[in-house]
């Protein structure tokens, strides 16, 4: 275990810790009738995701998961994301998240990558993708979003 103590420093950054400690919009409303789940066997992360969307904007979003701090860090940020967000939106956050964990974020000026400087908290994942082991757990939350959007509604 001595290779991940080396790596924690900058896996785990601080804005991911705090979403971790404080998952952001947990526990499934009612109202939420898009759901989807998803799993990652490989670290034994889950995720359901509801939203609930009207007219084309995601009016109230909520999850309910386990599992590591990666994937519970990158669902609630997603959560916070995409709230009262049009669904366009949403969609284009879930590509923009694809190539940050692809490693094709841009270095700190944030000029190759379209919006980057809106993405807030979400900019913290684009340091999983130096953990390949990592960018399953960090993409759950969003598949589960691609997912859910993807239902008629
Ligand atoms: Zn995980």
């Amino acid at each position: 275990m001595s290779d991940h103590d080396a790596t924690l420093d900058d896996l785990y950054q601080e804005i991911l810790l705090d979403h971790h400690r404080s998952p952001r919009r947990e526990g499934l409303c009612p109202d939420c009738g898009l759901r989807a789940h998803r799993d990652n066997p490989l670290c034994g992360d889950e995720i359901t995701l509801g939203l609930e969307v009207e007219g084309d904007t995601i009016a109230h979003v909520s999850q309910v998961g386990k599992g590591c701090a990666i994937s519970r860090a990158s669902a609630s940020m997603m959560a916070e994301a995409i709230a009262g967000q049009p669904v366009r939106r949403a969609m284009e956050l879930v590509e923009t998240v694809r190539r940050m964990l692809r490693g094709e974020a841009p270095d700190e000026d944030g000029e190759d990558l379209e919006g980057l400087e809106d993405l807030g908290d979400l900019a913290a994942l684009e340091g999983v993708a130096r953990f390949p082991a990592r960018i399953r757990c960090a993409l759950l939350p969003w598949e589960a979003l691609e997912e859910a959007l993807a239902r008629p509604l």
